[in-house]
């Protein structure tokens, strides 16, 4: 259910949470080991593997997907005219129209509620056997933290987005969880078949597909599966017609199969640089960038910037005791995205130190040059000498005295900007 709470998201990453998103086609894969039903398909990475795919699969209808790691695929659009008025996923009736679709999307820029306005560059295709459609559900599964479970969240309303059924009728999503002690039981299936309005062979259907979704999530610990649409097909079965999977990232060591699934393009460029320096850093939409120690520090950071009226460019936690190599490696990240129109470095030095945190800053400063205002608000162990360091650098810093101080005059300095 990525996207439902978004904000709710951000925060657990902030928090230290890692996961690792795989494609559809993956995600596919990982279902069919679990022996639930989904349709046959090929995945392709040139126009050329288009037409072998089709004719392997047979027909007489085929379905052309983009893959890439965000959703509402169906209903977004190209950026690129020559990729044809429909969007990222696509019926064709022929071995030629499947090739056609193959040579217009592929290495075109898919834009999607889920995207963000860049869009992305969609570089894999999964070619699939058509399906005939009777109806469309709702069906996905997340890590409840209030609970301390895995909840089920079920709806008729499949296929459309869910963030939108939430908000309009509340009343057509249904949410349990299920107790870890007991695992899945008989009992949560027969809820969801009458969630689903299932009676007979279907609600046995959903009972299966219940029991080893649960299975599956547990035995690759998941952090999120959701299955939109899962359909009724014409024919009168169950299928899982869509899959977006997201793994515990602090549980990949024990599934070195799912690593071996991870597609580093689909990721931002930035964070795979902080990982490599072990900076907890993640990418948001707003203009100002923000250096802080301490994840607490952080989020209170970005409230604060929020609270003024501007959106933080991201959210950077430097860690205790980073070292100057480190404060150096963050600030380039941070300058490196050209949204950003300030800078605001907040630190409270407890183990980490002002004055590592100010030659760390200068140092980046000179190396990648300073084009955007700066703020610094230091506090704490070594605070009197980090402010003179940053005084004789000669660098064009604007000091502040505390954090609501610091917000303001970021917030101020970026709209004079
Ligand atoms: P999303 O838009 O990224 O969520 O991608 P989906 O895989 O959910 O596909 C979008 C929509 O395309 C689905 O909700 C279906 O309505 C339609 N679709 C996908 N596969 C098939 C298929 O096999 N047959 C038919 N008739 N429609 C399909
Ligand atoms: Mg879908």
């Amino acid at each position: 259910m990525a996207g439902l709470v978004p904000a709710i998201h951000v925060f657990n990453r902030c928090r230290g949470e890692k996961r690792m998103n795989i494609h559809e086609y993956q995600g596919k894969a990982v279902l069919k080991e679990f022996g639930l039903p989904v349709s046959n398909g090929v995945a392709i990475f040139s126009a050329d593997e288009a037409e072998a795919a089709a004719k392997q699969l047979g027909g007489p209808l085929w379905v052309v997907k983009s893959q890439i790691h965000a959703g509402g695929r169906g209903k977004g659009k190209f950026k690129e005219p020559e990729a044809g008025e429909k969007g990222g996923v696509r019926l064709a009736k022929s071995v030629d129209e499947v090739k056609q679709f193959a040579q217009q999307m592929l290495g075109k820029t898919l834009v999607t509620i889920q995207t963000g306005e860049a869009g992305k560059q969609v570089n894999r295709l999964y070619i699939e056997d058509g399906s005939d459609i009777e109806k469309e559900f709702y069906l996905s599964m997340l890590v409840d933290r209030e609970t301390g479970r895995v909840a089920f969240v079920v709806s008729t309303e499949g296929g459309m987005d869910i963030e939108q059924v939430a908000h309009d009728t509340p009343e057509k999503i249904l949410t349990f969880s299920v107790d870890p002690a007991t695992g899945v039981m008989p009992h949560h299936g027969r809820t969801v078949a009458k969630a689903l309005g299932l009676t007979g062979p279907l609600a046995k259907e959903a009972e299966d597909v219940v029991s080893k979704l649960y299975k599956a999530f547990i035995a690759k610990d998941m952090e999120m599966l959701e299955i939109n649409p899962l359909i009724v097909t014409k024919d009168g079965h169950l299928k899982c017609l869509d899959a977006k999977i997201s793994f515990d990232g602090n549980a990949l060591y024990r599934h070195p199969d799912v690593v071996q699934l991870r597609d580093i393009t689909e990721e931002d460029e930035k964070e795979i640089e902080a990982s490599k320096y072990d900076l907890a850093y993640i990418a948001l939409d707003g203009t100002i960038g923000c250096m802080v120690n301490g994840a607490g520090l952080a989020m209170a950071t970005l409230d604060i910037i929020k609270l003024y009226g501007e959106e933080p460019a991201n959210f950077l936690d430097v860690g205790g005791g980073a070292s100057e190599e480190k404060v150096t490696a963050a600030f380039k990240i941070i300058t490196a995205d050209p949204n950003v129109k300030g800078i605001l470095v907040n630190i409270f030095g407890g183990i980490m130190k002002c004055d590592v945190i100010a030659r760390g800053v200068i140092a980046a400063v000179k190396t990648v040059g300073l084009q955007v205002p700066l703020v610094v608000r230091l506090e704490g162990t070594n605070v009197e000498e980090g402010k003179q360091i940053i005084r004789e650098s000669g660098l064009n810093v604007i000091p502040a005295d505390d954090l609501d101080d610091a917000a303001q005059k970021i917030v101020n300095a970026v709209r004079k900007a």
